[in-house]
């Protein structure tokens, strides 16, 4: 008997991890991918354009849009919704707030009463075996002081309009699974870094300005703490996940690389020194400048993933060293990329900051 491909839809298939795990999920498991995407500031087609169109198809439109999602469902018949369509990024969160609940919240109730109706008149055999991968951040968890790490079973305490979006979406996913039975299940990652993100996120955004010469920003005095993880590594936990994890579960993926940001940004310098020696800015690290910090900026996140390694086997495999030095010789190799964005959408300036009351 020959067996069919799986066929997956994908939301926010054109961003960073979305466009990382439609690679990943035509290159490494030979899947059929439907993405779907509102094609936003931060969305990109070259990061899927490599892709075969007998395997993968990028439909431009919008998951609040209820018609256009009942009607992609029907005609593809996927086994399994990856749900990563959102606003991501926290600044962009703090100068408007309600484009992020209606994206975040609104657009995941859609994603899930869509996939709730498909799912409820699939034949016996395929409704059992089909989830929906509900895809969220560690930042729901809040902020953390000098020790510990975030667990499943933490009560959700988000900070930023962005996380508070997100925290909120979980709850709603978490709810059709407990009312409807729609077999959900949720992972929260922390942050990711890698080939072609969005150039307002911290690395791409320091290689951004040291590639101009320009100041590079750093938020307070850089002490804020965050986990990374390459994003490959990402989009295999999400696929594991999708097809191995446990209904109704909700699964941690970290990269235990902890890192102070003026950590990160002193190690993106040395990078440029020894990858770019001739640059007229060596060393790169005089670029850095302090700058205010961000307002409700949360002091440290770590993740405990031992769940994940210890249910299904998962393991970082790039280590921060190595998926750092890819990122920047990516981004070394593709300033074509970075300089199509600053032409047409965003030049590096600051978001974010609040402005005081007239
Ligand atoms: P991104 O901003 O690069 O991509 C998000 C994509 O969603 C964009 O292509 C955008 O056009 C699309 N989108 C936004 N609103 C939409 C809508 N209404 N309809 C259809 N498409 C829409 O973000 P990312 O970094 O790739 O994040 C993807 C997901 O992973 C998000 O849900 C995010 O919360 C989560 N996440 C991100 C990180 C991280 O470090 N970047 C970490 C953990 C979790």
């Amino acid at each position: 008997m020959v067996t069919q491909p799986p066929r997956y839809l994908v939301t926010g298939a054109a961003g960073f991890i979305g466009s990382a795990l439609c690679r990943y999920l035509c290159t490494q498991q030979q899947a059929q991918v439907i993405g779907l995407d509102i094609m936003s500031y931060a969305a990109s087609r070259a990061a899927v354009a490599m892709l075969p169109s007998d395997q993968f198809q990028l439909i431009e439109g919008d998951i609040n849009d209820m018609a256009l999602l009942t009607k992609l469902l029907a005609t593809h018949q996927p086994d399994g919704v990856f749900h990563l369509a959102a606003e991501t990024h926290v600044d962009r969160s703090i100068d408007g707030p309600m484009a992020f609940v209606t994206a975040n919240l609104v657009g995941t109730a859609s994603v899930l009463e869509a996939t709730r109706h498909y799912w409820h008149q699939l034949p016996e055999n395929k409704r059992a075996a089909f989830r929906l991968l509900h895809v969220s951040t560690d930042e729901v968890y809040g902020s953390l002081g000098a020790e510990g790490a975030f667990t499943e079973d933490l009560a959700y305490a988000p900070n930023s309009p962005y996380a508070a979006s997100k925290a909120g979406a979980d709850h709603l996913a978490r709810a059709w699974h407990k009312t409807y039975g729609l077999p959900v299940v949720i992972s929260n990652c922390s942050n990711n870094y890698g080939p072609y993100q969005f150039p307002e996120k911290l690395i791409p955004l320091c290689i951004a300005k040291a590639l101009r010469g320009e100041p590079i920003p750093v938020y307070g005095q850089g002490l804020n703490v965050r986990d990374w993880l390459y994003v490959d590594d990402h989009a295999a936990a999400l696929h594991l996940i999708l097809t191995k994890g446990r209904v109704g579960e909700k699964y941690n993926v970290g990269g235990a690389a902890e890192r102070r940001n003026i950590d990160v940004v002193r190690t993106l310098c040395a990078l440029l020194d020894e990858l770019r020696p001739a640059a007229s800015q060596r060393p790169h690290d005089q670029l850095i400048t302090f700058v205010t910090d961000r307002p409700g900026h949360d002091e440290r996140y770590a993740m405990d993933f031992s769940k994940l390694q210890r249910e299904l086997g998962w393991q970082p495999r790039i280590s921060f060293e190595t998926g750092l030095r890819n990122t920047v010789s990516w981004y070394l190799a593709n300033t074509d990329w970075v300089e199509a964005i600053r032409a047409r959408n965003y030049g590096g300036e600051r978001l974010g900051q609040i402005k005081a009351q007239a």
